[in-house]
């Protein structure tokens, strides 16, 4: 082994990955106290969180930027050492992007659940993204000194809705009505905690209290030798297995994704941290033992495997930039493969621009650090790359390598925005790019028909956080209107037109003729382009400038000027002149036939519609269905909920629907109902409402003019 990978294998990339409210914010507290790096306790409640270190995000209490902090450990019970590189996970729904993209360059999660909710519904959402990065797991069942709290009910819950096989490896000892430690049942010993933040664990024997320890234990050895065959031959011959050999073969199933054990504590009351340390040291794991990442050469689409060897050539992944107050812009790269070094170029294969690298900073929670250079498996932030966005690669220029890019959900929200003063105008454009270039689900455009700056995101609370960076941060005190849905436009049935775009009266000319057939598409098809014009009628060379066109026609559709989605457009044929025809000429020509076609294909709008998982207690049931109903909400799955006496009301309401219902949900339950929504997927809007909405569009752009 060289030095290099002795160190790469001691790494560990994790993330938290937790519901709203499970209590991530508390345990990576608890994580960066007890492996040193802070020294005093931070609390959610009170707001003094070190990775919740924005302003807005303290007073709201959710964590919306992932930060990753590097942290070490060693396991208290092998002497393993590792080094821990936190990736930060956001926990509500509406910043799902910022959850997929850590997914996407973490090793391995701790996945945290609340013992008396159990398994809700936006764990199961989560669960299943990270079953499609393949990220191995060990669960946490978390806040066990609740009352209601019920780790075999957890457990079961488990089972019957997660896709992989829940293993306990610990049990919850209680003194009466208190949680106060752990059963290890790997080695059937008693853990302590004094409840004391920082404070020794002590072990002790196992007392009999503990119902169904040895049972337990009998199932785990069980299930970890299934995974193994030489080991299971050993359990079938009543052979004593060590303690090692079972760590060696979880660890094996853990990474393949074959097992996923489960622990228990109470990270607010400093209970069965060390133990879960001690279990992403032991069984997640280094960047070695992933699969090597795959990424396509630009030129020829080879597709091209790359694993975390300091020797190959480089390249990295940008997986969130932010506009840092003290360092300006800074860019989290995971590299994949060789040495990113300050002072040396990179290439943006992404971007195809060559960029420099000023410097490299280690995240501490409490500090960072300048290093030279940063291997193959490891996370550093990166100074000094001025134009790479979140889900570039930066690869070396004479191997140069695309991976595959972070796929981020479209925008479902739009609400116009401007300064508070006209002059600010250029200050707030500056501001909104700014952010949109670190957050690719925020998008900032110019409506055209309404002449209003228009901001897109993923929700209300998202846009209200946005604006909110815009007043503090960037000082610019803006105004913004009633948010209003994304709506799309699509056409329903085949069309055909010509664009004719001809000018030769003296001079230079202009001469383009296009003709195409429009199929409306499959929800979710996008635009598909194909090129069936004969050569001789319409050269190649001008193919892009008519798929330009036509992008271009489709962003302000004809209908409401909402983008135009799901239709594929065939150009049958078309004619040129050798002299007068330019790329832009063919550019007009594609987008004057699109809208004829478009117009003849009887358009109509889409809306987005959401998945709606309202959680209340039971006395509100009734009120809160009433209400979704009244919305246009279409239930789909009541679950009731045990440990919490309430409901899980799942449902799929048009988002238009949606606005203020916070507010509406308050007032119905006390306080006491909460909600997450994402996309569900776009409907047609019924003719009315269309009709309303179109006019409702209209009238704005005439009053805004
Ligand atoms: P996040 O939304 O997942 O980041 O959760 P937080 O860490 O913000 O925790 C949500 C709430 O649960 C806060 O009020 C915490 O104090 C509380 N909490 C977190 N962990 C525990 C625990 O182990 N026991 C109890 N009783 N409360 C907890």
């Amino acid at each position: 082994m060289t030095g290099h990978d002795a160190k790469v294998r001691t790494i560990r990339n994790i993330g938290i990955i937790a519901h709203i409210d499970a209590g991530k914010t508390t345990l990576t507290e608890r994580v960066l106290y007890y492996t040193g790096r802070t020294h005093r306790v931070g609390s959610v409640d009170d707001g003094t969180t070190i990775t919740d270190w924005m302003a807005q995000e303290r007073e709201r209490g959710i964590t919306i930027t992932a930060a990753t902090v590097t942290t070490t450990w060693q396991d208290t019970v092998t002497g393993q050492s590792a080094q821990i590189n936190l990736i930060d996970t956001p926990g509500h729904i509406d910043f799902t992007a910022e959850v997929q993209r850590s997914l996407r360059v973490l090793d391995g999660g701790i996945v945290v659940f609340d013992g008396v909710a159990g398994v809700e519904p936006q764990s199961e959402t989560v669960w299943y993204q990270a079953d499609r990065y393949h990220v191995p797991r060990i669960c946490f069942i978390n806040k066990m000194d609740r009352p209601g709290a019920n780790f075999a009910h957890t457990v079961a819950m488990m089972r019957e809705r997660l896709s992989s096989v829940p293993l306990p490896v610990q049990l919850p000892i209680y003194e009466g009505e208190a949680f106060v430690g752990i059963v290890d049942l790997l080695r059937m010993r008693a853990v302590y905690f004094s409840g004391e933040a920082g404070a020794p664990a002590t072990e002790g024997e196992i007392q009999n209290q503990v119902l169904g320890g040895v049972e337990a234990r009998k199932e785990l050895v069980e299930r970890i030798a299934e995974t193994d065959d030489a080991l299971m031959g050993r359990y079938l011959r009543d052979e004593p297995i060590g303690e090692a050999e079972l760590y060696g073969a979880l660890r094996r199933a853990v990474i393949a994704g074959t097992l996923v054990p489960v622990l228990v504590g109470s990270a607010l009351y400093n209970r069965g941290v060390q133990p879960l340390l001690d279990a992403v040291v032991r069984y997640l794991p280094s960047p070695l033992e992933v699969r090597p990442v795959e990424g396509s050469h630009p030129e020829t689409g080879n597709l091209e495997r790359r694993s975390a060897v300091p020797d190959a050539p480089f390249c990295g992944l940008v997986f969130k930039v932010v506009s840092d107050s003290f360092v300006g812009r800074l860019s989290y790269v995971r590299v994949y493969s060789g040495l990113l070094e300050t002072g040396r170029q990179v290439y943006n294969a992404t971007r195809q621009s060559t960029q420099r690298v000023g410097r490299l900073l280690r995240m501490y929670a409490a500090k960072r650090e300048d290093i030279d250079r940063c291997a193959a498996g490891d996370i550093v932030g990166v100074i000094g790359l001025k134009d790479s966005v979140t889900g570039d690669t930066l690869c070396d220029a004479e191997y140069p390598l695309l991976l595959e890019s972070i796929e981020f959900p479209k925008p479902v929200i739009r609400a116009a925005i401007g300064p508070q003063i006209p002059m600010d105008q250029d200050r707030l454009m500056k501001a909104l790019h700014k952010l949109a270039a670190e957050d690719p689900t925020f998008s900032v455009e110019f409506d055209q028909q309404t002449g209003q700056t228009v901001i897109s995101g993923m929700g209300e609370l998202h846009l209200e956080v946005l604006v909110d960076r815009v007043q503090r941060e960037f000082e610019v005190p803006c105004a913004v209107a009633q948010p209003e849905a994304a709506y799309q436009e699509t056409a329903t049935r085949h069309a055909r037109a010509e664009g004719r775009y001809v000018h030769q009266t003296g001079g230079s000319g202009h001469y383009a003729v296009v003709r195409l057939a429009l199929i409306p598409g499959a929800r979710g098809s996008g635009f598909v382009f194909e090129n069936r014009a004969p050569s001789q009628d319409l050269p190649q060379g001008f193919e892009r400038a008519i798929e330009r066109g036509l992008q271009g026609a489709m962003e302000e559709g004809p209908l409401a000027a909402y983008p135009v989605v799901d239709v594929k457009i065939v150009v049958t044929g078309g004619r040129f002149h050798e002299v007068d025809s330019h790329s832009r000429d063919f550019e007009i020509a594609a987008s004057m036939a699109f809208k004829r076609a478009y117009l003849q294909s009887r358009p109509i709008l889409l809306e987005p519609v959401m998945a709606v998982t309202t959680r209340v207690p039971d006395a509100y049931v009734g009120p809160t269905v009433t209400d979704i109903s009244a919305r246009g909400g279409r239930i789909s799955r009541m679950q009731f909920t045990e440990g919490q006496k309430g409901y899980a009301i799942e449902a799929t309401v048009p988002l238009s629907q949606m606005f203020g219902y916070v507010t509406t949900l308050r007032s119905l339950t006390n306080g006491r109902g909460r909600y997450t929504m994402a996309l569900a997927h776009y409907a047609p809007v019924s003719e009315d409402r269309a009709a309303e909405i179109i006019e409702a569009r209209r009238d704005r752009a005439r009053r805004v003019r």
